[in-house]
């Protein structure tokens, strides 16, 4: 047998600036240097003398409301804002958080309710969050969004666009139209017959995420008592290691 799970790659859309600006936020390494990076703007910010740029360093813009931006976003401000504590003359409220989402809830993965109670919880936590919004540009240092808004930003973290790994494409099985492995609510798959293989019906099992009836195959350890791996969210997860101490 076979198993066939390469999960996915980032996908850089055509936003003016992104290529250059945008952070991804998907390996240990780019984890490290995100975090390097927003004390280093911490730092700027506690040592500059110019207002526009001390506002710039402390505005850290996320777009994607997935699991990658979200966590990301709760946890890297939960980080600044206890490390602000060690800088004279910032206090957190000088910060700006913002989570930019094209879609009408974050967390789309998750039960629609999940996605709300983060989006308080955020908000409550003063981050602002930005629904049906896309990132249209990132020039010269000012993110601009399609609800008109624009404001110079130094950090623009990018985890919007992923698609299936393209090796996908060379197995012959199924396909959705982003390139994914079609997968009926069984998890079952009709496999086009391809070179030596006949059209036999096949078994494609599909991500726990993705709403399989499959057993999770990594378990959440951050989830609150009583929270399942579906319902729980990345938010719940910071609190629940910051109230364990676990790094
Ligand atoms: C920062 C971040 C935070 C996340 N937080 C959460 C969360 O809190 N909860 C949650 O449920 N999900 C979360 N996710 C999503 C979750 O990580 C993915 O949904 C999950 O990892 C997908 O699992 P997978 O096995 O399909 O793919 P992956 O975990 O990506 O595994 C694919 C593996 O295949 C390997 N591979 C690729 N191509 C080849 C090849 N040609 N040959 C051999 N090996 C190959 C890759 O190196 C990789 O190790 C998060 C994702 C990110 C990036």
């Amino acid at each position: 047998m076979l198993v066939l799970a390469p999960g996915s790659v980032a996908r850089i859309l055509a936003v003016p600036g992104l290529a250059e600006h945008g952070i991804g936020f998907r390996s240990v390494e780019e984890a490290v240097s995100l975090r390097n990076h927003v004390l280093t703007q911490l730092d700027l910010a506690a040592s500059t003398r110019d207002p526009e740029l001390r506002d710039a360093a402390l505005t850290f813009v996320f777009v994607g409301g997935g699991y990658a931006g979200t966590g990301a976003l709760a946890e890297l401000e939960d980080m600044a804002r206890y490390a602000v504590r060690h800088y004279q003359g910032l206090k957190p409220e000088d910060m700006h958080w913002v989570l930019v989402e094209a879609g009408q809830r974050i967390l789309p993965e998750t039960e629609p309710d999940v996605g709300l109670r983060t989006t308080e919880e955020l908000r409550g936590r003063n981050i602002e969050v930005r629904l049906g919004t896309r990132l249209i540009s990132v020039t010269d240092g000012v993110v601009a969004l399609s609800d008109g808004s624009r404001f110079a930003a130094r950090t623009l973290v990018w985890t919007a666009g992923v698609r299936a790994n393209p090796v996908l494409r060379a197995t012959g099985l199924p396909a959705t139209p982003r390139d994914a492995c079609a997968a009926t609510p069984a998890c079952g798959s009709s496999a086009r017959p391809g070179p030596g293989r006949p059209a036999t019906r096949r078994r494609c099992r599909m991500s726990p995420v993705r709403g399989s009836t499959a057993s999770p195959t990594r378990s959440t350890p951050s989830a609150r008592p009583g929270c399942s791996r579906t319902t729980c969210s990345p938010v719940c997860a910071a609190s629940r290691w910051r109230s364990t101490g676990t790094s």
